[in-house]
Formats: C-alpha cells, structure tokens, sequence
C-alpha cells in the first residue's frame, strides 16, 4: 500500500483492458486517478468504484488526437487537484490489417493519430505542470511490436515503434528536470482490444486465445495486472534511477 501515495496521475485510455487495471493499481497504492477515455460510461463506472472502493479518482472525456481537448483535460486536473505527477499514455488502437499495399491514406493516418499524436499531445500538454511539481514520471504503451516485427497490422507496428523511440528521445530532453520517460512493452495481453482483433479475423475467442497462448514462451497471453504493476513501478519513486528504458513485459515472447 502507498507506492504512490498522493501522486496525481492521468491515465489515458483508462476506461477498459490495460488502461483500466492501471487506474485502479495507481488509486489502490494511494494516487489520485484521472481515469480519462472517449468511452463515457466505462470511464465514469470505473472512477465511481475506485471511489467506491476509498480511493479517489474522476472521470474526463478525452480523446487524446484532439489537441483541444488534451490541453483543457490537464489544465482541468490541475485545477482539481494542485499538480500532477504521473501521465500514462495508454490510449491506443490496432486499426487496419491489410497488407502495405492495400492500406488507404486514411486508415494510416487514423493509427498515427491517436498511438503517436495522440503520445505527443499528451506528453507535450502534461510537461508544464510536472516541471511545476519538480519532476515527474510519463509511461508510454508501445508493445512487443515497437521490438520485434510481424506480418499484419503494419500501422500499429509503425506506432508501436515511434513511440518507443519518442520515449527515449524525451527522457534525454527532460532528465535534468526530473521528468522520467519509459516505455512499457506488453506481449498479448487479454484485452477487448486483442478480443475485437480476434473477432475480426472470424475466430471465436476460444480458437485465438488458444493461437495466441502458444505465442509466448510461459504457454498463455498475459492479464492487464501484468502490465499494470510495470507501470506502478515506473509511476513510483522506486524506479527514480530510471529513465530512457523500455520495460518488456511479454511472457518472454522477444526472449527467441
Ligand atoms: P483496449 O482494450 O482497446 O482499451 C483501450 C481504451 O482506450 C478503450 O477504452 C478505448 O475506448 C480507448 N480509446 C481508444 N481510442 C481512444 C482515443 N482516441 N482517446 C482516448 N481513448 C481511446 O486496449 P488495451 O489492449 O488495453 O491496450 C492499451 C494499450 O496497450 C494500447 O496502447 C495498446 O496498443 C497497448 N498494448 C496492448 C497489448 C494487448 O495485447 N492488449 C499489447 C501490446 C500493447 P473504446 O473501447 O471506446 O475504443
């Protein structure tokens, strides 16, 4: 209990999957939680139970490719709770799985906007209020695809691979504010992202799950706790000697 005790810290993408188990971690370990998410109704249930639960935490409509709307969600939680410490950019989605050269302009695009811009609106909009509070700690979500390649979905390779290069670059911007940057890097994890994936290819959850289990050296995909206390660690002071770093945490998928 307490590993970020009154920690402030914005979670985007916080209503379902990974996002979601990293909010109610962050609230049980004593932060308080900007649960933030384009999905209204799971994003507002999920502070109500942290609340609920003795933790605190609220719910803002965001969604993070709206440079608008980033800038007015911080200022707004600043405003509610004095500083803000924590921002994990987690907001992502696997958009299309066509081949490169099947892939439109706008679907591309679509990808890049929300698991890249949308990291950068994020990180560049929360920087002013950590240097006000004389530091702080910014987790991004790439993925064992920002490592390694596979043969679908190329945008969100893409992405996943610009982010964890943005990680590093930022963390060397930043360092000698205090300002800590790393990326997270999940293997499978069960999420409805990885079950609506799965749908789209016309298999039942039972047959993916099975394909996907045999991905991963430990035999099964990962839950979101598993990535959750990752990024308690890299939200905590215990990981203050680290910055620039790409935590892998895949059920040792990338270990081949
Ligand atoms: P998820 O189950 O789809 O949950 C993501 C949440 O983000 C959903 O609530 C979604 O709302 C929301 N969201 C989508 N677009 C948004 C936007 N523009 N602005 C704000 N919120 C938005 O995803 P997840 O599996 O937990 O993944 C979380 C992160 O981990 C992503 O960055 C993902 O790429 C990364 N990751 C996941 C896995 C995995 O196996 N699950 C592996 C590696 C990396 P809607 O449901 O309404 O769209």
């Amino acid at each position: 209990m307490g590993r970020v005790k009154d920690k402030i810290a914005v979670v985007t993408g916080g209503a379902l999957g990974i996002g979601r188990a990293t909010c109610i971690l962050l609230a049980k370990e004593g932060a308080k939680v900007a649960v933030t998410d384009i999905d209204e109704k799971d994003g507002r249930e999920l502070a109500e139970s942290i609340i609920a639960d003795g933790g605190e935490a609220a719910y803002w409509k965001l969604d993070v490719s709206n440079e608008k709307q980033v800038e007015d969600t911080f200022r707004s939680v600043f405003n509610k709770w004095g500083r803000i410490d924590v921002l994990v950019n987690n907001a992502g989605i696997s958009g299309t799985n066509e081949p490169t050269d099947k892939i439109e302009e706008k679907d591309w695009d679509k990808v890049m906007d929300v698991n890249v811009k949308g990291v950068f609106f994020c990180t560049k909009h929360v920087i002013p209020y950590l240097k006000l509070s004389g530091g702080g700690s910014i987790i991004n979500l790439s993925s064992i695809y920002g490592i390694v390649g596979a043969a679908d979905v190329p945008p969100y390779h893409a992405s996943k691979g610009a982010v964890r290069e943005m990680s590093k670059t930022d963390a060397m911007i930043y360092a000698k504010e205090h300002i800590r940057v790393n990326s997270v890097h999940p293997g499978y994890i069960w999420t409805p992202m990885v079950e609506n994936h799965l749908k789209s290819q016309g298999l039942t959850l039972e047959e993916g799950k099975k394909l996907l289990d045999d991905l991963h050296p430990v035999g099964h995909v990962g839950d979101p706790d598993d990535i959750a206390y990752g990024i308690l660690y890299l939200a905590s002071d215990e990981s203050r000697f680290v910055t620039g770093e790409e935590l892998v945490i895949d059920g040792g998928y990338t270990a081949h």
